[in-house]
């Protein structure tokens, strides 16, 4: 019998260790291993992959990351009390777990895995988009993951999916379509969670592209549309004066509408866009 198969329910491993859960932390915990398997799933085939992941817990995703066949995980928990509990699934899955007790905020993980890498976490929910920004503006592409499988909060989700023409359309969507493919891969509702969280939640699943989607300059791109999206409300030709020369005339040169507002202009626009502001390709 798999020795990962003969560890405590996690109910039992929450209680042994005392881990009450901690709001500050985000901490909601996944207790059943059926959903955690099913979560790690998504992320493809592990068994060639180095796994990531930040904010392990009780260990109930790490449990399912190692089941599926992950060859490695780094798990990077911030709350040493957790400390104990993941130690008894290390001892369960010998040299296929390495534990950090780290703020995922400071630590730069390359340094503990070897590629392909794949992340995988049921984030916090008070630093996962700080991260996801992070891992998808590198300063080198393709980044050092093949691909991230995150939960979010359902509503933070849908705005790294999001398409032109709706409120949840900004930058999120912009950079992660910019550089990845991403898809909403499972919901959960508050109850899959202990305690239940006040949001229903969601796992997104993105793909590194080998290169972005579209040319640009990323320093530009992200400036173009931290500026679009600042004033979403405004016209482009007023939200973006300042940012360039004669801009009406670059808006016209990329196939934008001066009149147009930032929410419905589509990633390859603002890619041409980007390419024409002074410093860019045809700028
Ligand atoms: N993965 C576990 C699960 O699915 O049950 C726990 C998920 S819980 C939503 C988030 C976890 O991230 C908590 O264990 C919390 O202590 C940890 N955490 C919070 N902030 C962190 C940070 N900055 N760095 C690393 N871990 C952090």
């Amino acid at each position: 019998m798999n020795r990962l198969d003969t560890l405590p329910p996690l109910s039992r491993v929450i209680a042994t260790h005392g881990l009450s859960a901690r709001k500050s932390l985000g901490q909601n915990f996944l207790l059943d291993l059926n959903l955690t398997a099913k979560i790690a799933r998504q992320a493809g085939d592990l068994s060639a992959c180095d796994v990531l992941e930040i904010g392990p817990g009780p260990g109930g995703l790490t449990r399912g990351l190692l089941v599926e066949g992950a060859r490695h995980v780094l798990a990077v928990e911030k709350d040493a009390r957790c400390l104990p509990a993941l130690q008894e699934i290390a001892e369960a899955a010998p040299g296929r777990l390495n534990i950090i007790n780290a703020d995922a905020l400071d630590l730069d993980p390359l340094a503990h895995l070897s590629s392909p890498i794949r992340v995988v976490s049921n984030l916090p929910y008070n630093v996962g988009t700080e991260l996801l920004i992070r891992w998808l503006t590198p300063p080198e592409w393709p980044p050092f993951w093949q691909s991230l499988t995150l939960m979010f909060q359902r509503e933070v989700a849908e705005r790294i999916v999001a398409q032109p023409g709706g409120k949840a359309y900004g930058r999120l969507a912009l950079l992660a379509q910019w550089r990845a493919t991403p898809r909403i891969v499972m919901h959960l509702p508050p109850g899959a969670f202990t305690p239940p969280p006040k949001v229903s939640s969601a796992v997104v699943h993105l793909t590194a592209l080998p290169a972005p989607r579209f040319p640009a300059d990323p320093g530009i791109l992200e400036s173009v549309i931290a500026r679009a999206f600042n004033q979403r409300r405004k016209m482009l030709r007023a939200a973006l004066r300042g940012a360039a020369p004669d801009i009406e005339d670059r808006l016209l040169a990329a196939g934008i509408l001066p009149t147009e507002r930032a929410e419905t202009v589509s990633l390859e626009q603002f890619c041409a866009l980007a390419r024409r502001m002074p410093g860019g390709a045809e700028g």
